[in-house]
């Protein structure tokens, strides 16, 4: 088992399938909701595991291995990014028409947000009348991605989302004695992840992260006019494969600045020193509202550099704006 299997394990999704379970009381549906990709997509496949193990999930039974070994044949894994009405199709007539051992069959479908609206109303005439012995697990990004119709029939299980600590210990997993430079790495990659791994898992592996935080925070640093701002953004060389870096370490950053305010000082990041003074306290509450802006604007597809010009035109305006 790994170290993130070991941790969804104690997690609320997964502990309240597995307790349907052991008390006989599955429900036919279950929607896994969590932005956290590597972890919604190990949940689902944990959940479905303790719903067909006879004993909740024991990792130890014949049933257990074979689904460990991809070898069960009462269990369907759909974990594709985009779901048709045909593939949709296919999945019901499966789930009627099939036959299977023993006497449980569980169909995962880990990413609902990829599955179209003509798609989800078909799903959802299948939720009504849901097949003898057949389990949904689905799992969503978010919420507003599924039809309000599929929500009602499901059972909602959030995931809250990882500990820094815990994010840092899948990151060095299997690393018996760190060198310094992983270890900084690592803790840097976990708080900047922001309880979300795939997120952090994403930044530890980008050897040019340590750099990219150094160079965003030099350009914060030296921006003081918007005559300087092109010269500035001409570093960062931003286009649509960084774009979500940047804003994540732009978040992360003034989230540190901001807990530093409090006296929380982040250890690790010294590049930030003396910067929290350029900023009170107002000011970086408006930047960080101004960053979840820009994210957003990044979710629908806007022009990379539109976005940089946003961000650091609104960090000056904020600055202006919030001078006394
Ligand atoms: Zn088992």
């Amino acid at each position: 088992m790994t170290e993130t299997q070991r941790l969804l394990r104690e997690s609320r999704p997964y502990m309240t399938v597995a307790a349907d379970k052991k008390s006989g009381a599955l429900n036919h549906c279950y929607l896994i909701l969590s932005d956290d990709d590597v972890a919604r997509r190990e949940l689902c496949r944990l959940a479905a595991k303790a719903a067909l193990c006879p004993h909740g999930g024991c990792d130890k039974c014949e049933v257990c291995e074979k689904i460990n070994d991809g070898a069960y044949v009462a269990l369907r894994v759909n974990e594709s990014e985009k779901i048709s009405v045909d593939d949709v199709s296919e999945l019901i007539e499966d789930s009627y028409f099939t036959g299977f051992d023993g006497d449980l069959k569980v169909y995962v479908v880990s990413n609902m947000q990829g599955m179209n609206e003509k798609a989800q109303n078909k799903f959802l005439k299948t939720l009504e009348e849901p097949p003898e012995g057949v389990v949904f697990i689905l799992g969503a990004s978010q919420q507003t991605s599924v039809l309000a119709t599929i929500l009602s029939r499901c059972k909602k299980l959030y995931f809250e989302g990882f500990s820094q600590e815990q994010i840092f210990g899948v990151l060095t997993e299997g690393e018996d004695d760190p060198d310094e430079e992983t270890v900084r790495m690592a803790t840097r990659a976990a708080v900047c992840g922001f309880g979300n791994l795939t997120r952090a898992q994403k930044l530890y592996k980008d050897v040019a992260f340590g750099e990219k935080f150094s160079l965003l925070v030099s350009v914060i640093r030296n921006l003081t006019s918007t005559k300087k701002l092109d010269e500035q953004l001409m570093k960062l060389k931003i286009d649509k494969s960084n774009i979500d870096g940047y804003l994540d370490i732009a978040e992360t950053v003034f989230r540190l600045l901001l807990a530093s305010k409090r006296g929380a000082a982040e250890k690790g990041f010294e590049e930030l020193e003396g910067l929290s003074g350029e900023y009170d306290y107002p000011t970086l509450v408006n930047i960080l509202e101004l960053i979840i802006k820009c994210k957003r604007m990044s979710e629908s597809n806007c022009n990379p550099q539109s976005i940089a010009d946003a961000l650091f035109i609104g960090i000056l305006e904020v600055k202006y704006l919030c001078r006394k």
